[in-house]
């Protein structure tokens, strides 16, 4: 089955560590744009069946809860929806009040993921956040009144200044508001964000490497005894409550992103929109191209990307699976390489899978870049 992901590219406020394909919202620009994405998704549209809509961005939750809706129906009327199909808004807490959070569900959203990312007040200042913890308290509080009953909460570690007594304590916060689901991530700074310069400014400093890790596992161990299960390196989930839709990247699905800078993969055959909004809704308006770029997966590509994605996720990757899917042995392509990772404790191999634990999880990226570049084809 198919995802939807639909791209939503406006915040009231740009954070300065992020880097995201977003600008600030303008109501005339998103009125426009709204049309524009229903255009879009009506002529990519051909009955196919799909099982999840993604609201991503940017701030989705700026939208209003009819904007939502009609972009849902946009959906239902293009391809074939799933009664049940997980339908999630990512919404930041500044945007929540129990009425709104109640007419998107009425429109159609089943799942929420709110943008907590830390519950000090100091280090939401320092991101450059708009809310502070109390205000992500209440947001979670009106959104269960609304009645939603599945809410993911996404956290950042290795914050400027934070010490792993202070992730701790987020993390705390975190279980103690009850989400079923929660994303854990450490900040990664790109290299122009404006995060580093006022860091500079202000002196405020990372937490030593050794640090980050052990507030990364600290957090996973700790979520584990609160009855959460880890399915991938960021994220958890309690009662089976995974991310349904984040699950096709993770293996090897097919979906279709609408709005500028998304990305779709159907078919063996990967495409990007343009990235910029105002070019975006000019060309749905003109009927012109919105693809700027378009590329057939070579088998060695859609083999790299498999593997890749799927040792993300806790079950790792099934050989079978990808003898039977690719026509290719990972232990005898790839087994000299990784067999340093086995040994070193970070890799299990059993017959039947690979898959990293939670040390090799942080280092995950190094373990990957073994199955750049093979010369499978
Ligand atoms: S709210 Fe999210 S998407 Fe918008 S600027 Fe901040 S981090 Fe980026």
């Amino acid at each position: 089955m198919l995802g939807l992901y639909l791209h939503i590219p406006f915040c009231s406020h740009i954070c300065n560590y992020c880097n995201f394909n977003r600008g600030l919202f303008d109501a005339d620009v998103k009125r426009q744009y709204v049309d524009a994405l229903i255009v879009e998704i009506a002529r990519a549209g051909d009955g196919a069946p799909a099982d999840t809509i993604f609201f991503g961005g940017g701030t989705p939750s700026l939208l209003e809860p009819d904007e939502i809706g009609r972009l849902i129906e946009a959906c239902r009327a293009a391809f074939d929806v799933a009664a049940d199909a997980e339908i999630t808004l990512e919404t930041n807490p500044e945007t929540v009040t129990v009425e709104r959070m109640r007419a998107f569900g009425d429109a159609g959203v089943n799942r929420i993921s709110l943008g907590v990312q830390s519950l000090h007040d100091t280090e939401l200042m320092r991101l450059g956040r708009q809310h502070g913890a109390a205000r992500a308290r209440v947001a979670v509080a009106d959104i269960r009144e609304a009645g939603v009953e599945n809410l993911s909460l996404d956290l950042m570690l290795w914050l400027p200044q934070q010490t792993p007594a202070d992730g701790r304590a987020t993390v705390e916060g975190l279980i103690a508001l009850g989400p079923e689901h929660a994303s854990l991530y450490i900040l990664e700074l790109y290299p122009n964000a404006p995060l580093r310069e006022e860091m500079a400014r202000a002196q405020w400093s990372l937490a030593p490497d050794d640090d980050a890790a052990d507030m990364y596992l600290w957090g996973l161990d700790r979520l584990d005894r609160a009855g959460y299960s880890q399915y991938e390196i960021s994220n958890v989930a309690r009662d089976g409550l995974l991310s349904r839709h984040n699950l096709k990247y993770w293996t090897d699905g097919e979906w279709l992103g609408f709005g500028p800078g998304a990305h779709s993969t159907r078919g063996g055959v990967r495409w990007r929109n343009v990235s910029a909004t105002s070019e975006y809704t000019g060309a749905v308006q003109a009927g012109g191209q919105l693809i700027a770029e378009r590329r057939i997966l070579s088998k060695r590509e859609g083999l790299e990307e498999a593997l890749f994605t799927r040792l993300r996720l806790t079950e790792g990757i099934d050989l079978e699976l990808v003898r039977s899917r690719y026509g290719v042995d990972v232990w005898r392509e790839y087994g000299s390489e990784l067999k340093r990772f086995v040994e070193a404790g970070l890799l299990i191999y059993d017959d039947r899978r690979l898959k990293l634990n939670r040390a090799g999880m942080l280092l995950a990226n190094e373990i990957m870049t073994v199955f750049l570049g093979s010369d499978v084809r």
